[in-house]
């Protein structure tokens, strides 16, 4: 039977937005000592906005015509980044085109034909891999001047029509509130707190200094996410894992404790075995406390 103890200390974190799934869940958190924080939708609120745009210098393409283009690919996406596109576009009333063959990259982007035009949208590895290098592109300007806007924390997604590149996309995500706060006492509690994303090093190295995270997987594909959990726990720590999409059930799944955002997708949510209804990162250090106490009870 479960120890009455447990019943009180799942029902008190309820209360306050924790859905532990069962006693085991709420157990096994109080013996976390390892936490791995994913990026967007976790730290930062999942909701991009489109910033800027930089046309590179040699296309002689109006901004909204190559918003037009992006986001006429991402309609076919359902990635937050893509969404901002999308709505840019809406913004700007713009009339997008149709299009044919659709992929999505996962980890790298997306790929469409577009008035018989290959558009890709993604990130640098995403080029990459299509056999786009951008350095030969002659525009080091441009370049530069995208990757020091990632430097400062926007996420850049590149765009190339028939293997040249024609802009540059510059995003921004807002930081969740209480997330430095979180991080903080999740570090004050003897924890060893990590982030990890399928975004860009330079972008994910400067939300971790603002938030005071030291250690950093960026550029992890979403197959590797669940690799990570398994490194720490061959080095025998208990490991919990916090995320919200998609590419994140894995990870959860394999984490001694899955944590899912309530705002995440539904099978984050499924397969994590606690839950913050509000997504406050904050509700982790909670999560930990009551658990932490509850224990201290039952031995
Ligand atoms: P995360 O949620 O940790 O950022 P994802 O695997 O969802 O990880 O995305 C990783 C990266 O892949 C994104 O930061 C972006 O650069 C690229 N990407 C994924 N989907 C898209 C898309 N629809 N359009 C453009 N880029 C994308
Ligand atoms: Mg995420």
């Amino acid at each position: 039977a479960t120890p009455t103890a447990l019943v009180v200390g799942m029902g008190n974190g309820a209360r306050h937005g924790i859905l532990f799934r069962h006693s085991q869940a709420m157990m096994r958190m109080g013996e976390v000592q390892a936490i791995l924080l994913d990026k967007t939708g976790t730290l930062t609120q999942g909701r991009p906005t489109l910033h800027r745009i930089i046309p590179a210098p040699d296309w002689h393409d109006t901004p909204a015509r190559l918003l037009c283009y992006a986001a006429s690919v991402e309609h076919a996406s359902e990635h937050p980044l893509a969404l901002a596109i999308v709505q840019a576009a809406q913004e700007q009333q713009l009339i997008l085109h149709d299009i044919d063959h659709f992929t999505a990259l996962t980890g790298h982007g997306v790929r469409a034909t577009v008035n018989q035009q290959t558009v890709l949208l993604g990130n640098r590895r995403l080029m990459q891999q299509q056999g786009i290098d951008i350095e030969q592109q002659n525009a080091t300007a441009f370049i530069a001047e995208a990757e020091q806007v990632q430097q400062e924390g926007y996420t850049v997604l590149w765009m190339a029509i028939d293997g040249n590149i024609v802009a540059a996309f510059i995003l921004s995500d807002t930081l969740r509130p209480g997330a430095t706060e979180a991080v903080t006492a999740l570090k004050a509690a003897s924890l060893r707190v990590l982030l990890m994303t399928g975004d860009n090093a330079a972008t994910a190295h400067r939300i971790a200094k603002t938030v005071g995270i030291e250690e950093v997987y960026a550029d992890v594909l979403p197959e590797d996410k669940l690799l990570k959990v398994k490194e720490l726990q061959q080095q025998g720590l208990v490991v919990a894992m916090v995320g919200d999409g998609i590419n994140d059930a894995p990870a959860l799944a394999q984490a001694d404790v899955g944590v899912a955002m309530g705002t995440g997708a539904d099978v984050a949510i499924e397969t994590a075995s606690v839950t913050l209804v509000g997504s406050d990162p904050r509700g982790l250090l909670r999560a930990l406390r009551l658990s932490r106490a509850t224990l201290r009870t039952i031995r």
